[in-house]
């Protein structure tokens, strides 16, 4: 089958690699329809080592099922399913807790010996602690915001749950990014009553006011914690999405925070340690957040996406093929593209 490799930063490739199948009785073999490129995925697009075997990526994905393991119950061949972007085995105590990123039995796509996303199968351990079955069928209209449900609606929402948005509330969402715009769509949903997004990009914008923003702010550092404290009456705001990781957007985020208030931080930190330390603790202010368990909020997002009251898909602006997945990342890490869809 063919699938993504990144050989090193700048360096993506599709190549033929060993078909997926059944291993472990627990096991689905997942027939790839819809994959996409992940922020995150950017990180090592600009900093990976080169290495000749390179790295399998890609863990956010739909697909149908074509095989199951002998254990395996709660899907069946055929299904139409959607994959969080961490496996887990559903039963362990973390994931009885919702943190199924932590789980006992589970992992990440495309490490150690597991399939990425970004290719035509998965093998899928843990099968039925993972995969969640969708009412739908494979070309339905509704997929690019089902396939949201894999990464980016769910982290946009832990972010929020994290920042202890509600009903009321004032949050500002640092990052116009795919997570951050669902982290608009995260804190609408949880009730808050004005949502201050921080950005620059015009298209992303215009997106996050139709997602909820009701305010924006394309200041950068100092002058954009000036501006976000002139808007709120110079106290800051209850509830911070930090959907970005940089040093500088933490130290945004924690600057636009007011006394008692909540930053959750969803992007992948990029420095060793939090900042502004006393000024935080003085502040009472709470840090949250970390790697989203997005199998934990499949079940309560997905009504909101079947009846149509969130539309987290349009975070994709461009669709391409397995073969045009390089220039999806090319297209990202240059700010062409939002968010890449593969259809594969
Ligand atoms: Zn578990």
């Amino acid at each position: 089958m063919r699938a993504t490799i990144m050989f090193g930063a700048g360096d993506v490739r599709i190549e033929t690699v060993p078909d997926a199948t059944i291993i472990e009785p627990t096991d689905a073999l997942v027939r790839v329809t819809h994959a996409c490129i992940c922020g995150s995925d950017l990180w090592p697009y600009n900093q990976l080592e080169p290495s000749e075997h390179g790295q399998r990526m890609g863990h956010e994905f739909i697909g149908v099922v074509e095989a199951i393991g002998a254990d395996v119950r709660t899907v069946k061949t055929g299904d139409v399913v959607v994959a969080p972007f961490a496996w887990s085995d559903g039963t362990c105590v973390f994931c009885h807790e919702g943190l199924h990123t932590s789980c006992l039995h589970g992992g990440w796509w495309a490490r150690d010996g597991i399939d990425g996303g970004q290719g035509e199968a998965v093998r899928v351990p843990q099968a039925d602690g993972t995969l969640v079955r969708l009412p739908v069928g494979e070309d339905d209209a509704l997929l690019p915001s089902l396939l949201t449900l894999s990464d980016v609606m769910g982290t946009g929402h832990h972010a929020a749950l994290a920042a202890r948005v509600g009903p009321g509330k004032t949050a500002a969402v640092v990052g116009d990014g795919a997570v951050g715009l669902c982290g608009v769509i995260a804190a609408k949903r949880l009730g808050a009553e004005r949502i201050i997004v921080l950005g620059r990009h015009p298209d992303r914008i215009a997106l996050a006011k139709e997602f909820g923003a009701t305010d924006v702010v394309g200041e950068r550092g100092d002058e954009a914690v000036e501006r976000v404290r002139e808007l709120t009456g110079g106290f800051g705001v209850h509830s911070v999405l930090e959907c970005v990781g940089h040093n500088q957007s933490m130290l945004t985020a924690l600057g636009v925070a007011r006394p008692g208030g909540a930053v959750g931080r969803v992007g992948l930190p990029q420095h060793e340690s939090i900042p502004t330390t006393l000024t935080t603790f003085f502040d009472n202010i709470t840090i949250s957040g970390g790697p989203a368990p997005a199998r934990a909020y499949i079940e309560e997002l997905l009504p909101d996406v079947l009846e149509g009251r969130i539309e987290p898909g349009r975070v994709f602006d461009r669709v391409t093929s397995l073969d045009g997945v390089p220039d999806g990342y090319r297209a990202m890490n240059e700010r062409q593209a939002i968010k890449v869809m593969v259809e594969l």
